[in-house]
């Protein structure tokens, strides 16, 4: 399958990680929407935020424990989002499953 995310999980395309185990991988997005901007994917390959069943979703739930343990290491403690992208209408560039953890500055809320 040709998966960006799915290589990037397999390293075989190179990314900086900043969080790996058997499950998940967070790495830096390569091109940063905040002073802090990683993204965690599940090593599964999950196409989106509307494909989690009760099957898959324990994966996600440890990707909000894997993001707080990151905020707090990062030390965003003024405040973070965490942001998933579904489907096209939501801007969704990569049909892999990833949360965006985001800090380092404010965020205006609606998001546009
Ligand atoms: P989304 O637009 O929500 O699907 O998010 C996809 C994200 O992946 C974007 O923020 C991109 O900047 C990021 N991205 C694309 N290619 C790479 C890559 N090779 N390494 C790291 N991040 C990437
Ligand atoms: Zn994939």
């Amino acid at each position: 399958m040709d998966c960006l995310f799915c290589k990037i999980a397999k390293g075989e395309i190179p990314s900086k990680k900043v969080y790996e185990d058997d499950e998940v991988l967070a790495f830096y997005d390569i091109e940063p929407k905040a002073p802090t901007h990683i993204l965690i994917i599940p090593k599964l390959h999950i196409k989106s935020a509307a494909e989690i069943t009760a099957k898959n979703s324990a994966v996600t739930a440890h990707i909000f424990e894997i993001a707080a343990k990151l905020a707090d290491e990062l030390k965003l403690k003024d405040g973070f989002r965490i942001v998933t992208n579904c489907g096209d209408s939501a801007g969704q560039s990569v049909k892999h499953l990833h949360f965006h953890l985001l800090g380092g500055r404010d965020f205006t809320w609606p998001p546009g």
